[in-house]
C-alpha cells in the first residue's frame, strides 16, 4: 500500500466511524406516517428494568472501540443509565402510547400483551439497527468506490458486504410487519412464549432479536426469536418470543437452554446472550463481584463471536448470572 493510499483509507475509515456513530431518526409507529423526530427510547425499560439493575445512575454494557491500528476491540463498561440501549426509533408520544401497558405497571408474565410488547420492543430495535447498517454500509461502500478504492464494475468483498446487509435488514422487516399488524389488531396470540423462570437475582437484563439460523418453510425465511431477560419478582425472568410458526425451530435451536434447569440452565443462557445479543445490561454490583478471570473469559467469548463470527466453546467461567469463584479468591 503506497503512502497516498493508505492516507486515502485512513481517512475513510474515520468517516466510516462517523457514519457507524451517526443516529438514524425515524418514527417507526406502525399507524400512520409519523414525522416527528425520534427521542432516545430505551430499548431495555428504563422505568421498571433499569431501576431495578443500575448504581449511581449507571450499568455495565459491552462497547466496541473502534481504531484504525489496533481494530475493534471490546469492553465490558459502566455507561450513564439513560444513555444505555437507547435506540432512535421512536417519537416520544408514539413511544409511550406503545409501551403504555408495560411501562405504567410491573411486567406480568401471564398476560399477552404485556409479552407482545416486550418482544415487539427488541424487533423493533433491530428493524431500525439493520436498516441503519445497511445505509451505512451501502455509504461506505459508495464512499470507498468514488475514491477508487473498490471497483464498481466488478464483484468485491465491500459491495456484497453491502448486498448481504441490505438482505438481512430485509428479512427482520419482513418479521416487523407481522409484528406491526399483529399490533395494529391486538393479535397477541400470533406470537408463542418460551418463560424461564430464573433463580437468579435481578441483575442482567437483555432484549434482543435475532435469527435461530434454521429456515422455516411456512414463512419461506430464517425463522427468528426476540430475546429478553428482566428482573420479575425478585428474580429474574428469561423470554424466547417468536411468530407460532417458528416455535418448532426455536425449540430445535434452543432446545439446550430450554431443556436444562438450575445453574447449567443459567450457564446455556449465558453462552446465548455472549452469542447472540449485542443490547445486554449488568449491574455494576454484579460484574465487580466477578473476578478478572471471569470478566476476560466473557469478554473474550463476546468477542469471537460479534460481526457474524461464530466460536463455541465450554468454561464454567462464562456466566453473567452471579460471580463464579467466591470473592475471596478474586484476584
Ligand atoms: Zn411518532
Amino acid at each position: 500500500m503506497n503512502e497516498v493510499e493508505r492516507l486515502v483509507r485512513q481517512k475513510l475509515f474515520a468517516e466510516g466511524v462517523k457514519q457507524l456513530a451517526s443516529t438514524f431518526d425515524i418514527c417507526m409507529w406502525p399507524a400512520s406516517k409519523c414525522s416527528k423526530s425520534a427521542i432516545r427510547a430505551h430499548s431495555v425499560q428504563n422505568s421498571r428494568v433499569l431501576d431495578l439493575i443500575h448504581h449511581k445512575g449507571h450499568v455495565v454494557m459491552p462497547r466496541l472501540r473502534t481504531s484504525f491500528s489496533e481494530g475493534p476491540t471490546l469492553q465490558f463498561v459502566e455507561v450513564g443509565r439513560n444513555k444505555a440501549t437507547t435506540f432512535t426509533g421512536l417519537c416520544s408520544a408514539h413511544d409511550q402510547q406503545m409501551f403504555a401497558p408495560i411501562e405504567s405497571r410491573p411486567i406480568d408474565a401471564a398476560n399477552a400483551q404485556h409479552l407482545f410488547l416486550v418482544a415487539y420492543r427488541a424487533v423493533l430495535k433491530e428493524a431500525h439497527a439493520s436498516m441503519k447498517s445497511g445505509i451505512d454500509t451501502q455509504t461506505n461502500y459508495l464512499r470507498g468506490a468514488d475514491n477508487g478504492l473498490i471497483p464498481r464494475d466488478e464483484p468485491s468483498a465491500p459491495g456484497l458486504q453491502a448486498v448481504e446487509q441490505m438482505m438481512a435488514s430485509y428479512l427482520v422487516h419482513q418479521i416487523k410487519e407481522r409484528y406491526d399488524n399483529a399490533f395494529l389488531t391486538q393479535q397477541w396470540s400470533c406470537l408463542n412464549h418460551f418463560l424461564l423462570y430464573l433463580e437468579a437475582p435481578p441483575g442482567v437484563a437483555v432484549s434482543s432479536f435475532f435469527t435461530t439460523d434454521l429456515w422455516s418453510e411456512e414463512t419461506d425465511a430464517p425463522a427468528m426469536v426476540s430475546l429478553n431477560v428482566l428482573p420479575y419478582r425478585g428474580k429474574t425472568l428469561a423470554v424466547l418470543s417468536c411468530l407460532t410458526e417458528h416455535s418448532k425451530q426455536v425449540e430445535t435451536s434452543f432446545d439446550r437452554l430450554l431443556s436444562s434447569r438450575g445453574a447449567l440452565q443459567l450457564y446455556e443462557l449465558s453462552k446465548l446472550i455472549l452469542r447472540k445479543c449485542e443490547n445486554i445490561v449488568l449491574s455494576p454490583m454484579l460484574y465487580d463481584a466477578f473476578s478478572h478471570r471471569q470478566k476476560e473469559t466473557i469478554a473474550m467469548y463476546f468477542e469471537r463471536n460479534i460481526a457474524g463470527q461464530s466460536f463455541d466453546a465450554e468454561d464454567p467461567q462464562i456466566f453473567l448470572f452471579a460471580p463464579v469463584d467466591p470473592p475471596s479468591s478474586a484476584h
